[in-house]
């Protein structure tokens, strides 16, 4: 059993608990980025779209540049980012040290705008900048990893995955606490407005996420990402202060993001 530890997030400035260091949750969390998309890769399901796969390319790339002025160090993160072709999934996710899916139906249920997509793919990012990933990791070894795995791996039997590249994989899985998802909104929409995305966005994007969940319809969205108290209000709050960096004129910088996910 792991001795207990707590760590102050850098960007945040909470402590966590933090069984995993964030090193380890990086490494980890790439080896489960490869094993969980190399079998889907083969099956044709990754960027398949390849007009999609560039435009959420194209938006990721901005914000990651933004983040690397957040936190410097995370310049030698090997960022990815790649499209699932799922299109009854409504989800996203980014684990320790930058590795990015999108699901295909969140952008066939949602329509997004680049405004909006950014958004998701901003908030995500604020997850992994914030260490939640490693968070989570602490959080599923804490308990009991062996539970937790066959709770949340029984719909993915091909996985095969073990020790903390199975917590990586499982991290992204478990619910974010809703004080990690009012820290993710908060940079989030920042990261964003920095890119030259519209904060107005944040709370389109989530009425949109409300109102389409609302017909029915996978979101695993939701499962991981519950909603902190009056989410979209505390969003719309932000946006006046938002606005000068979205307003600023010049080129937004762009990250030199590779494609595929090796
Ligand atoms: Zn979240």
């Amino acid at each position: 059993m792991p001795i207990v530890a707590c760590a102050t997030n850098p960007v945040t400035g909470r402590s966590q608990l933090m069984i995993v260091s964030e090193k380890e949750s990086i490494s980890a969390s790439s080896e489960a980025y490869v094993k969980m998309l190399a079998p889907l890769d083969e099956n044709g399901k990754i960027d398949s779209d390849p007009a999609l796969a560039k435009r959420v390319n194209r938006i990721t790339a901005r914000l990651i540049a933004q983040a690397i002025m957040f936190r410097p160090e995370t310049k030698s993160w090997e960022w990815r980012v790649s499209v699932i072709d799922e299109p009854e999934t409504v989800n996203a996710f980014c684990m320790a040290g930058g590795k990015m899916a999108i699901y295909s139906g969140l952008i066939l249920k949602l329509q997004p705008t680049d405004d909006e997509l950014a958004q998701v793919m901003g908030h995500e990012i604020a997850h992994a900048l914030s260490a939640h990933t490693a968070e989570k990791m602490s959080v599923a070894l804490a308990t009991d990893l062996a539970v937790t795995a066959f709770a949340v791996t029984r719909d993915e039997p091909g996985v095969a995955l073990a020790g903390a590249s199975l917590a990586a994989a499982l991290a992204i899985k478990l619910p974010n606490s809703r004080t990690a998802e009012a820290e993710a909104d908060v940079i989030g929409i920042e990261l964003a407005a920095r890119a030259g995305y519209d904060p107005q966005a944040a709370v389109s994007l989530w009425q949109k996420m409300a109102k389409t969940s609302g017909d029915g319809g996978r979101f695993d969205f939701f499962s991981t990402h519950p909603a902190p108290d009056k989410r979209i209000e505390n969003l719309r709050k932000l946006i006046p202060k938002m606005m000068p960096y979205y307003q600023q004129g010049g080129v937004r910088p762009v990250y030199p993001l590779k494609s595929g996910h090796g």
